[in-house]
């Protein structure tokens, strides 16, 4: 049973890698990223809140995605596993998802993909999303390293983080990722 949670920087790969371990392995990918924007596409109430926090690069408050996470995390696909990235984000969010394990009697393992700032910034200005422009991706980067980083240090103590160099080929990233988790 796979529960794995992607950590890095914006713009690491890990929602493409989400994705493509998703597959393979047959589990749902859970992105708050993806469903945050999915929400501001469709214009739901959590959407309209959301929008102007993803488009300044800031974190959208916990309160709007708390209930996101807890939902999704119960219905049925997930019971057989899943794969998330961009949740958690801060120690709360990650105290909150420990505190939801423990009712669901569940555990997961972390993976931090490693990337440098420099490389992210490039990969991110060619990706050309609506948050992609230079002072978003200057805030995102900022918010990760002073409200996402500690998380390393946090699954570090519960014994449950490994790392992947995610400065490589995206075929590369996907097959040592695919060995952690098998192994
Ligand atoms: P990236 O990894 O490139 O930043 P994401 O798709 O993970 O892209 O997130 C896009 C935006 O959605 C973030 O900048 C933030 O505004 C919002 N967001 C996503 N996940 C969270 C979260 N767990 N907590 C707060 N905001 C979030």
């Amino acid at each position: 049973m796979t529960r794995l949670i992607l950590l890095g920087p914006p713009g690491a790969g890990k929602g493409t890698q989400a994705q493509v371990l998703a597959e393979v392995l047959g589990i749902p990918h859970i992105s708050t990223g993806e469903m945050l924007r999915n929400a501001v596409a469709a214009k739901t109430p959590v959407g309209e809140k959301a929008l102007g926090y993803i488009s300044k690069g800031e974190l959208v408050p916990d309160e709007l995605l708390l209930d996101l996470v807890r939902d999704r995390l119960s219905q049925p696909d997930a019971h057989k596993g899943w794969i998330m990235d961009g949740f958690p984000r801060t120690v709360k969010q990650a105290a909150f998802l420990d505190e939801l394990l423990q009712e669901l009697n569940e555990t997961c393992e972390c993976i931090n993909l490693e990337v440098p700032d420099e490389v992210v910034v490039e990969r991110m200005l060619g990706r050309g999303r609506p948050d992609d422009t230079e002072e978003a991706i200057r805030t995102r980067l900022k918010v990760y390293h002073s409200e996402t980083t500690p998380l390393i240090d946090f699954y570090r103590e519960r014994s449950s983080l490994k790392s992947v160099n995610g400065d490589r080929s995206l075929e590369e990233v996907t097959e040592s990722l695919k060995q952690l988790v098998a192994s």
